[in-house]
């Protein structure tokens, strides 16, 4: 896979940094934030660079959105949140900052602040924790 100048997504997508990953196919990695909404916050990244939706192509798409459905539901089954929000942001004006497309998703709980960027990075440990939770409820749907 071509990595696109200093991108941080594709240096994960190749393994060339390190990151919490809950998920990979051939098309898309998929690891935990790392400064997160909440517990449990995903991301779901084509392994092909292009930074927003006006780049993307339709086959990376496709598969971000059916692995977005399969992490939600083990998002469910791992941690219970009271709901998921999915987003997914283009451009600077809309609030992007890194820009290889993603999706988040993100578990809410009520009361939460609904905020998309968390404030503080997560300990390791805890996203290693989170990490094998959600791997293992994506096992157990296989
Ligand atoms: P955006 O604002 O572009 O939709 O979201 C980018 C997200 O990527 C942010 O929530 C941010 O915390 C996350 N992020 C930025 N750099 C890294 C990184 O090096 N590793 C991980 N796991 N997440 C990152
Ligand atoms: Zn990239």
């Amino acid at each position: 896979m071509a990595l696109i100048g200093d991108c941080i997504f594709c240096k994960i997508v190749a393994g060339l940094a390190p990151a919490h990953r809950v998920h990979e196919d051939d098309l898309t990695v998929s690891f935990l934030d790392i400064k997160p909404a909440s517990r449990g916050h995903v991301l779901v990244v084509p392994k092909r660079h292009f930074a927003d939706v006006f780049g993307a192509d339709e086959e990376s798409l496709l598969r971000v959105m059916a692995n977005s459905r399969r992490i939600a539901h083990a998002l469910k089954g791992a941690l219970a949140p009271d709901g998921l929000a999915v987003h997914q942001l283009n451009g600077a004006a809309a609030g992007q900052s890194v820009f290889h497309y993603h999706v988040h998703l993100i578990p809410r709980r009520i009361g939460d602040s609904s905020g998309l960027h968390g404030r503080a990075l997560m300990p390791a440990s805890e996203l290693a924790e989170t990490a094998a939770r959600i791997a293992a409820a994506l096992r157990k749907s296989d």
